[in-house]
């Protein structure tokens, strides 16, 4: 598996050759037909680190899948990445809407799917790695890279906050804080003379690594699938990457029907859901909003054309979400659901719910949700006084007595 080819124009490179199409677009490895098969034994518990010395976790992982994937199954962290649980909540699904299954990414080793990019990365590259982030994939990254006793090099934005700064420094990265136009940076990382690998936001070792959440929810539903799929995107990898096991898992003959794609942005930045609108086939970059969804705010996503192909090619649809109504979702999820997420994540359900009232998802459907990360991390946006009652402790039996009265 050591080809990469552009979705687009069909072009193919050896991997390490080139790092985008010569057309401009993305590249993703090719995968042999061959491979693409259930693994037979077990369910997840008991597969997937099958090998990975030193693992006692004993949980599936997204190794299951190694025979699709560009790397073998390494040691350490990078075993344990994906193998996430698939929660049905029904108190957060919209009134006649589909049944919603919640994929919980958050449950990942850094909390949240982009360790299965990571997972990936470290067990096909050696030496130094390094990434263009100051959220969810720099924590990655920097954590992976010290399970594996490697250098990480982490290149955040000048405005990433104190508080950013010190959740990623904790794994000891070389971190450099970036002046300038932080958003050509993903460029100037594809140089292959740098002599660190940067594993960026769309890389084809990341996509293949994400492809695997796709794997794992048809493998849940089998041996049907589900009839769609709903996620956040911002530059486009990890649509990408569901888009190809969709394809692949087709092709095999697993799936007799491939699920809608459905992507959600936040209305304050939503690049992809404009070219949606429009009808176009390529993204134009926006000048964004600033969003409290602030892990999807990428206004030029580098793998934009391809995430708007996936929805092309599956009759789904993008929606943007306004800022109230992800605001509000995030309390919900928190509140009904009893799950913290990111208002990044909050995107997809709150995506659920419009695409219930415009008819196009309805009661007899079953959607897979990504619920890309956790919330645990960055706190809870505009929530600096939550309401707190305050009691002496001799009133404690009885106001805790009053609730069940
Ligand atoms: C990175 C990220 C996304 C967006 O994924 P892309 O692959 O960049 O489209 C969504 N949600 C969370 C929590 C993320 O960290
Ligand atoms: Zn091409």
């Amino acid at each position: 598996m050591d080809r990469l080819a552009c979705y687009d124009c069909g072009e193919t490179y050896p991997f390490g050759d080139a790092a985008r199409c010569s057309c401009g677009e993305p590249l993703w490895f090719e995968t042999d037909a061959d491979a693409v098969s259930w693994p037979d034994a077990g369910g997840q518990d008991t597969d997937g680190t099958e090998g990975a010395e030193g693992d006692v976790a004993g949980r599936g992982s997204l190794w299951r899948y190694e025979s699709v994937l560009p790397a073998a199954t390494p040691v350490g962290l990078a075993a344990v990445a994906g193998g996430t649980p698939l929660l049905r909540a029904p108190s957060i699904e919209p009134a006649s809407g589909p049944r919603m299954h919640l994929k919980l990414e958050g449950t990942n080793p850094t909390g949240s799917f982009k360790d299965r990019g990571t997972a990936v990365g470290i067990g096909r590259l050696d030496g130094p790695i390094g990434t263009v982030s100051h959220g969810n994939m720099a924590l990655s990254v920097a954590a992976h890279a010290a399970a594996d006793d490697r250098e990480a090099v982490i290149l955040v934005s000048e405005d990433t906050p104190d508080s950013r700064l010190a959740m990623i420094a904790q794994h000891d990265p070389h971190l450099f804080r970036v002046r300038g136009d932080y958003g050509r940076l993903y460029d100037d990382t594809l140089e292959r003379d740098l002599g660190v690998a940067f594993l960026n936001s769309d890389s084809p070792l990341r996509v293949a690594g994400q492809k695997t959440v796709a794997y794992e929810i048809c493998e849940a539903f089998r041996p049907d699938a589900p009839d769609a799929i709903v996620l956040p995107v911002s530059s486009g990898g990890q649509a990408s990457g569901v888009w190809k096991a969709l394809r692949e898992l087709r092709g095999a003959g697993l799936i007799e029907t491939t699920p809608r794609i459905y992507l959600a942005q936040a209305a304050r930045c939503d690049p992809v859901a404009r070219a949606f609108r429009r009808g176009a086939a390529r993204v134009e970059p926006v000048t964004g909003a600033p969003t409290a969804a602030v892990s999807i705010n990428n206004a030029d996503p580098p793998s934009g054309n391809r995430a708007l192909a996936a929805v092309d090619a599956t009759d789904g649809a993008v929606v943007s979400v306004s800022e109230d109504a992800l605001l509000a979702e995030t309390d919900r999820i928190a509140s009904d659901a009893g799950l913290s997420v990111e208002p990044s994540c909050a995107v997809a359900t709150a995506g659920v719910r419009e695409l219930t009232e415009s008819g196009e998802l309805d009661r007899d459907e079953d959607v897979a949700v990504i619920v890309t990360g956790s919330g645990y991390k960055y706190g809870t946006p505009g929530a600096e006084a939550p309401p707190v009652r305050e009691i002496d402790r001799e009133d404690v039996p009885a106001a805790v007595r009053e609730l069940s009265a």
